[in-house]
């Protein structure tokens, strides 16, 4: 079959890899001049279904409603006019009850697991590169408080079974030299030891070359500009170089997937969820984290890339806004300066943000809508690098006509 892939992030490379094993023959569509320029580009790099949890809880919207009134939140919630904010946000206030946060955070740790063994067998298989840090993630906290609460909530990955140690403050420092001379800040850590971390966009980058050597074409510069459709089937796809045919189309547009929701006559329920990103060179350091983790009264998430040691915070809805400024990352640095003082040169900052593509529910958004030839591969919010080799096999299973091996209730655009 020829299937066009809209969308160049990780989520859409992984699956043209799925698909060219499958003997589809395949074409990547995005507006960038090489893959993994948006979202995929410089995120904290955790593969964690150790973190799996969903967003929508019953502390979320008290969290939300404080934002609105205090400056410098990890959480920033800006209200606007914008109709797919609002109606975003009461379907992310119906998953706000206990009962759904339990089943939302379940098959979201489901997906990670199984998208983590997808990814391990994708990176053997191939050999890339790419940073890779296995040995488990620290999930840190500051105070007692928090940390009784964080180990209350990680009892659920726990019941689903996740391996996770509820850790003291000399363990924390034994598994991160980095912590040694900073420990007595902590509270104690959940230590996973088989979560890990790597560059998403390298291994995006990478892959997405060894899909070319296999025959897939890459159209970059192309930016879509319509999703044309005749009955409940798509018939071409608009872009700025002409329209596109193919038998088959997979939409992974991450945070634009809703764009084109008016034209596919069906609400597409991601929304973007902005997250800020700060990179420095390890050089001339000595004392750099060694295995990634989360601070989790700070909320930054940290990440040591080979020679680089990047910080990742805040979650602000303030639409397709990808501007930043220096200020913007002065609280996580501030932050992270105090935990790791020699991470870094923290004199060259490399600032970047970019946006989640998230939905209410947490789990991304796949199979088939309305259109017999369009299937959705989107909506992998704040953990699309752990999920995007599940979702890609997902994908390619439901194009085959092969029974996927989760279930995909709460994964599909009716149940999302
Ligand atoms: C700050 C931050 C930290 C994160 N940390 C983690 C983490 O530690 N672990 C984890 O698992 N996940 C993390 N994530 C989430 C993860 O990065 C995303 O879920 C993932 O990158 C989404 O991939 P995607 O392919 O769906 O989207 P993208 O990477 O955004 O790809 C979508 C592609 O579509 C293209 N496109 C869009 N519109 C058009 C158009 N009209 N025409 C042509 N092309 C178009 C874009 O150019 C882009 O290349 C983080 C995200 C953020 C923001």
């Amino acid at each position: 079959m020829r299937i066009l892939i809209l969308g160049a992030g990780v989520a859409g490379v992984t699956a043209a890899w799925r698909l060219l094993e499958d003997g589809h023959e395949v074409t990547v569509v995005d507006r960038h001049k090489e893959a993994a320029s948006e979202t995929s580009f410089a995120n904290a790099g955790l593969i964690a279904p150790g973190h799996a949890f969903a967003w929508a809880s019953p502390r979320a919207p008290g969290i939300l409603l404080r934002s609105l009134f205090r400056e410098g939140q990890p959480l920033r919630f800006r209200l606007s006019a914008d109709p797919a904010l609002w109606r975003w946000s009461l379907r992310f206030l119906r998953e706000c009850t206990a009962e759904r946060a339990r089943a939302n955070t379940l098959r979201k740790h489901r997906l990670c697991l199984y998208a983590q063994a997808a990814l391990q067998e994708v990176a053997a298989d191939t050999g890339i590169a790419y940073d890779a840090a296995l040995g488990g993630l620290l999930y840190l906290y500051r105070s007692q408080e928090s940390l009784d609460r964080g180990v209350a909530n990680v009892k659920l990955l726990a019941e689903d079974g996740q391996q996770l140690e509820v850790i003291d403050r000399e363990r924390a420092a034994e598994l991160d030299p980095a912590l040694e001379p900073t420990k007595d800040k902590l509270a104690g850590a959940v230590f996973c030891p088989t979560d890990e971390s790597g560059d998403a966009c390298v291994f995006t980058r990478e892959l997405a070359r060894l899909c070319a050597e296999r025959g897939a074409r890459f159209l970059y510069d192309t930016g879509i500009t319509g999703l044309v459709s005749e009955g409940d089937r798509i018939e071409k796809v608009a872009t700025d170089k002409g329209d596109l045919t193919a038998d088959l189309y997979v939409l992974s547009l991450g945070s634009y997937s809703s764009r084109f929701e008016k034209q596919l006559g069906e609400r597409v329920p991601v929304y973007p969820v902005k997250g800020y990103s700060v990179t420095i060179p390890v050089d001339g350091a000595n004392n750099p984290p060694t295995r990634g983790g989360v601070d989790e009264d700070n909320l930054f998430a940290y990440v040591r890339l080979g020679e680089r040691v990047r910080l990742t915070a805040v979650a602000e809805f303030s639409g397709y806004d990808t501007s930043h400024r220096p200020s913007d990352f002065a609280t996580m640095l501030s932050a992270a300066r105090d935990l790791f003082p020699s991470a870094g040169d923290y004199s060259r900052p490399q600032y970047w943000a970019c946006l989640r593509p998230m939905t209410p529910k947490g789990a991304p958004i796949l199979g088939r809508g309305r259109h017999r030839n369009l299937y959705y591969n989107t909506g992998h919010g704040h953990m699309g690098w752990t999920m995007a080799c599940g979702t890609a096999r997902i994908t390619a299973d439901l194009i085959a006509g092969r029974e996927p091996e989760l279930p995909l209730d709460g994964m599909t655009l009716e149940s999302a």
